[in-house]
């Protein structure tokens, strides 16, 4: 039995007092009406019996208790287990079929399935919808509708009906069959109904209940109460997760247009955030491996000396690397500066250095070499000073020059032609080769496969008469040329300074090979001069006869052992070191390594100067870095951006859409959380869709995004070599997951 003890009712928001101190007695079964003029809180009574809606002041008890201390679960087990609600406008879940919409309510108590099924079929039977359990709502008729959400209100067997002006979008025809069933019900239920018809009321109900502006006016008595008091059910009403799942699975497939779309707006912005982090990982990468590449193969450098170059005026009018295979014959001086003195106490200490500190030291030595040419049938000497012994670093020669024509030398007879990012040369360094300088232009094949002799030791100096050893004068050169044990050397390539490249170690000239030193070293010791030189060391110079002795000049004074140690240097038995080329691939070494050549400078007699192409490199990877954090944030920008308004846009419309089914949920007794677990559950689906749907969109569009960040790096990266291949979209396993996670949360 149900009471209402003064209840009133006032809606905040607009301060109406719905209803006003209204007291009201239901009996267990029977036929109630409520009549009365719209607005007078006729709907607001029921909803409050119906425990949809909390009053302000009174009592109202549900047999005899005080639901003044009913909580929230007590309040959605009465609801789902005690009433059954009928409105007027049906209030079915459109995207389930009539037998899912009946068996909805069941559901929520915890029902098996199959009774579930068999519950409802029986309901919609009771109301005369045999066979056409299969059929979505907006295939039937109004007065269908309204039988299907009478069986959903039954089939839990409730004690109470609760139904809001049920006829009211009816015609008068149907109107009379719900009547009936509702009059049928009310054998074994109480049926509270609301109306306007009070033709319809007073001809099924047992009783009516008038309402004006709030209050009751009782007109008609209602019947006697029987005062059988049944016990209330109270069982926990509760949706199964799964049940919750498959709701908004169906919801889902329901709307599947609609479904695809949101959850391809999603994989956009899952697939920005993909895209953006894998092309950063990518990139570090990409820097990481190009920095420790640079570091391994750009030493830290002392040279002995430094080539610059002065330019005429005309210089400056030609053209930087021409595509053209001529090379120009230009008349600028170059002027030679020692800066670094690198003797045996340098060395050694060079040596000394811990092993753990660098990769490799190497060495580039020059060694002395009588080279004669033979111009048509003129014989010339050539200075050896434009000669220079070129690294080993195949990377590093590759990154800093290019061929211009002819190749790069596999063998110890190969050398190459130096000129610069003009390709030109000037006439001292062709004078100095033996080349005619009367030409102003020559083309790379002129002056590929030029030959040089470099004259065996045995062929230049001769044992004179008194023992001692002279140089053969230069009407010898044709005979010297000619003689035995020579070695040949051909221009094989020329080469110039790459475009962008960080800094020129080479000056215009020849550059020979290690192998080409080991090969006119090794010939010297076995020729007869040095042979004899070695074996009477400082005690005879094998050109004078006599012991070496220390030599004085206004200037300096020349040691035994330095003039000796000349001596072999003189004659190629000795290679003198020029550059040395230290290599290591981390950066805490290089600094370590450069402060103990400064503290050479600070200790030792003599200074030498060093260059570190890192320094230079660490400016072209500021760039890099910078014009790679532009190309982020702008990914970056739009994704979230577009993201944003996405979520933005599918949180609002699936609010507002699902009101009604929020609504018609509850009235079943649906708890809160049922409610918030069924959207979790949709939001759940989408996220994992959208979130798939990203991943695998970002992976077909990586190509494409690697290509055009190789074309920004080739633009702007001139000298890096790597960068076609170098892989700048790159995913971890371990952030697509937290992405994954990341775009369910979302
Ligand atoms: P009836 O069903 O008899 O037509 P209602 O019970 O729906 O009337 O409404 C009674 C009064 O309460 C009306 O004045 C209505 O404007 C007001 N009212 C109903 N529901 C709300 C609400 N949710 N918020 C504010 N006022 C409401
Ligand atoms: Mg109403």
């Amino acid at each position: 039995m149900i009471t209402l003890r003064n209840i009133t009712k006032i809606y905040k928001k607009n301060k109406v007092k719905a209803l006003d101190n209204v007291s009201i007695s239901f009996p267990d079964n029977g036929f109630v009406s409520i009549l009365g003029p719209s607005g007078c809180g006729k709907t607001t009574m029921l909803n409050i019996i119906g425990g949809l809606d909390k009053y302000t002041s009174g009592k109202l008890e549900i047999n005899g208790v005080d639901t003044s201390k009913y909580n929230a679960s007590d309040w959605d087990s009465y609801r789902n287990h005690n009433v059954g609600f009928v409105f007027q406008s049906f209030n079915l879940i459109g995207h389930l079929n009539i037998l899912r919409n009946v068996e909805l309510s069941i559901t929520l108590s915890g029902v098996k399935r199959r009774t579930c099924k068999k519950l409802a079929k029986e309901a919609l039977d009771k109301v005369g919808l045999q066979g056409m359990y299969n059929k979505k709502p907006n295939e039937l008729s109004g007065g269908q509708c309204q039988r299907v959400a009478i069986a959903r209100a039954i089939v839990n067997n409730p004690k109470i009906i609760l139904a809001d002006e049920p006829t009211g979008a009816l015609d008068s025809q149907t109107s009379i069959e719900i009547m009936k069933i509702l009059k049928e019900l009310s054998k074994e239920h109480l049926v509270i109904m609301v109306t306007h018809n009070e033709e319809l009321a007073k001809e099924f109900s047992s009783s009516i209940v008038r309402m004006l502006d709030g209050k009751l006016l009782k007109e008609e008595k209602v019947e006697e109460e029987k005062e059988i008091i049944v016990k209330e059910k109270k069982k926990k009403s509760h949706m199964n997760f799964f049940v919750s799942l498959s709701l908004s699975f169906r919801n889902l497939i329901t709307k599947y247009i609609r479904s695809l779309l949101t959850i391809f707006a999603g994989s956009i912005g899952i697939l920005g955030v993909t895209l953006v982090l894998a092309v950063s990982n990518g990139t570090t990468t990409y820097i990481n491996k190009v920095q420790s590449d640079a570091l391994s193969d750009y030493p830290i450098t002392v040279r002995s000396s430094t080539k610059t170059s002065t330019q005429n005026n005309t210089y400056g009018k030609l053209e930087e690397y021409p595509t053209d295979k001529n090379i120009l014959v230009t008349k600028y001086l170059t002027i030679y500066e020692k800066v670094s003195n690198i003797d045996e106490e340098f060395s050694n200490y060079i040596e000394a250095l811990d092993k753990e500190k660098y990769t490799v030291i190497d060495y580039n030595r020059s060694i002395k070499m009588n080279i004669i040419k033979k111009t048509n049938n003129t014989y010339t000497k050539v200075y050896q000073s434009y000669f220079e012994e070129m690294t080993d670093n195949d990377i590093f020669m590759q990154e800093q020059y290019e061929l211009i024509d002819g190749k790069m030398p596999t063998e110890a007879e190969e050398v190459l032609l130096i000129v610069d990012k003009y390709n030109s040369i000037s006439e001292t360094v062709l004078y100095s080769l033996g080349i005619d300088t009367t030409k102003e232009i020559y083309t790379t094949e002129d002056l590929i496969g030029t030959e040089f002799k470099v004259i065996n030791n045995n062929n230049y100096y001769r044992l004179d008469s008194d023992n001692t050893f002279v140089t053969n004068s230069s009407a010898h050169y044709e005979k010297m040329y000619n003689g035995e044990g020579n070695i040949t050397i051909r221009i094989a390539g020329i080469i110039r300074p790459r475009e962008g490249s960080i800094y020129s170690l080479f000056s215009s000239g020849v550059l020979y090979t290690k192998a080409l030193t080991q090969e006119v070293l090794k010939s010297a010791l076995e020729s007869d001069i040095v042979v004899e030189q070695l074996k009477y060391g400082i005690n005879k110079d094998v050109f004078t006869g006599k012991p070496f002795s220390d030599s004085e000049s206004l200037s300096s004074t020349m040691t035994v052992n330095y003039l000796y140690e000349n001596r072999l240097i003189d004659l190629a038995a000795v290679a003198k070191i020029t550059t040395v080329n230290i290599y290591s691939d981390s950066f805490e070494d290089r600094m370590f390594i450069e402060d103990y050549i400064k503290s050479y400078n600070n200790y030792g007699k003599s200074n030498v100067s060093y260059y570190d192409y890192m320094s230079s490199l660490q400016k072209e990877f500021s760039t890099f870095i910078e014009i790679l954090t532009k190309v982020l944030v702008i990914f970056a920008l739009i994704s979230l951006f577009v993201s944003a308004i996405m979520i933005a846009i599918i949180t609002y419309i699936s609010v507002i859409e699902r009101t009604k089914e929020i609504g018609i949920l509850r009235s079943l007794g649906a708890r809160k959380i049922d409610i918030s677990i069924m959207f979790c559950a949709e939001t759940l689906l989408i996220g994992i869709c959208s979130g798939v749907l990203g991943l695998i969109l970002s992976n077909v569009i990586s190509t494409p995004i690697n290509t055009l960040v190789q074309n920004i790096l080739r633009e702007n990266l001139s000298n890096m070599t790597g960068v076609n291949s170098a892989n700048l979209v790159e995913y971890h396993i371990d952030q697509l997951i937290i992405i994954l996670i990341g775009s369910v949360v979302l």
